[in-house]
Formats: structure tokens, C-alpha cells, sequence
């Protein structure tokens, strides 16, 4: 049985990266997500394991200490961090892994391993991604401005990844991730 490969996902928020992963996993088997922790406080509909793990500051620093995390980053005032244990577990026994993270922790993951494939899932436009972050209206006025102004400079940072997705129809940027996806297993043996 063969390794399965790591997929770093990154888009600003509001790209409906969510989406585009949802029908990714319904297309696709032997997938695996992997779940973030985070400092951050649950969305309604949020279920802790599920989204993400949600810790305390105190509890995300003691990962960081024990160097449980594959690599981590501050974002939005909130800390992100990816878990190493189920990644290479999951790898091992054979299964792709998509990683849904932001662009400091997708340079340090390619980093420590440099066969990892990047994805960029960009917006059509600044003026969709606005359109979309206000639609949610699940965050203040003030976290609104503040991922825009973070997504702003996220976008400049396209062009260091492998690949970009434009997401103007979710099914068909989920259908373009797919193809890259079976695209990295027939080009590695
Ligand atoms: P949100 O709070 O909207 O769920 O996510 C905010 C940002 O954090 C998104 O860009 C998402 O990709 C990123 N993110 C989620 N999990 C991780 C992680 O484990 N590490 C890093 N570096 N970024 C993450």
C-alpha cells in the first residue's frame, strides 16, 4: 500500500473553501481531513473535533511546547495549529490528506515536506469575496474589515503556490482540485 499525499489548502476566508472541500470529500474516497486546533471561539453549527479542536491559549502553547503541532500560526488574533499525529498516521496507512490552513503555516509545511502539493482557491473578485464575507453575518463589522484586509494580502501570495482554483462554481473548482489530486498519483511511480 502506498503513502498518501499531503494537499495544503489556502484561500481567504469567504472564498467558500469549505464548500469546494464539502464536495471534494463527497467525490472522493480515502480522504482525510485534517482537523485543526485553534483558539478561536465556535461559529454556531461548530462541533469541536469535527471543524476543529477548540482550546484554551493555554492549552494551544503546551502542543506548541511539546512540538505536537506540524506547524501553527497566528491569524486574526487567533492561533491555528495543525496536528502532527493523525497526519502521518493517516498517510501511512495510505491516505490522502487535505490540510485547510493559511498561507504562514502552508510556507512552514512545505518547508518540512517539500512533496506536499499547494493549492490556492482564490475569489473571482475582491468585490464576490466582500459580497460573501458579509453574507455570512455571522462575525462583527470589525472581523469583517479585518479578514479583508488579511485576504488582501493573502492573494498576493497566489502565486507561490502549485496550483490556483478560482472558485467562481464550487462543483467545478471542486472538480479541478479532484483532477490535480488523481494528477499527483499518476505522475509519482
Ligand atoms: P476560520 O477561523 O475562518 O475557520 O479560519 C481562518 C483561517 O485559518 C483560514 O484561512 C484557515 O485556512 C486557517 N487555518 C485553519 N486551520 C489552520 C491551521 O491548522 N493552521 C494554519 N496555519 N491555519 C489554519
Amino acid at each position: 500500500m502506498g503513502k498518501g499525499h499531503v494537499f495544503i489548502v489556502s484561500g481567504p476566508s469567504g472564498t467558500g473553501k469549505s464548500t469546494v472541500l464539502g464536495e471534494v470529500f463527497r467525490r472522493r474516497e480515502k480522504l482525510y481531513f485534517s482537523v485543526s486546533a485553534t483558539t478561536r471561539a465556535p461559529r454556531p453549527g461548530e462541533t469541536d473535533g469535527v471543524e476543529y479542536f477548540f482550546l484554551t491559549e493555554e492549552k494551544f502553547d503546551g502542543m506548541v511546547e511539546r512540538g505536537e503541532l506540524l506547524e501553527h500560526a497566528r491569524y486574526a488574533k487567533c492561533s491555528y495549529g495543525t496536528p502532527r499525529a493523525p497526519v502521518e498516521e493517516k498517510l501511512t496507512e495510505g491516505f490522502d490528506v487535505i490540510m485547510d490552513i493559511e498561507v504562514q503555516g502552508a510556507r512552514q509545511v512545505k518547508e518540512r515536506m517539500p512533496e506536499a502539493v499547494s493549492v490556492f482557491i482564490a475569489p473571482p473578485s475582491l468585490e464576490e469575496l466582500e459580497r460573501r464575507l458579509r453574507g455570512r453575518a455571522t462575525d462583527s463589522e470589525e472581523k469583517i474589515r479585518l479578514r479583508l484586509e488579511t485576504a488582501k494580502s493573502e492573494l498576493l501570495e497566489a502565486e507561490k503556490y502549485d496550483y490556483v482554483v478560482v472558485n467562481d462554481d464550487y462543483r467545478r473548482a471542486a472538480g479541478e482540485l479532484l483532477s490535480i489530486i488523481e494528477a499527483s498519483h499518476i505522475t509519482e511511480d
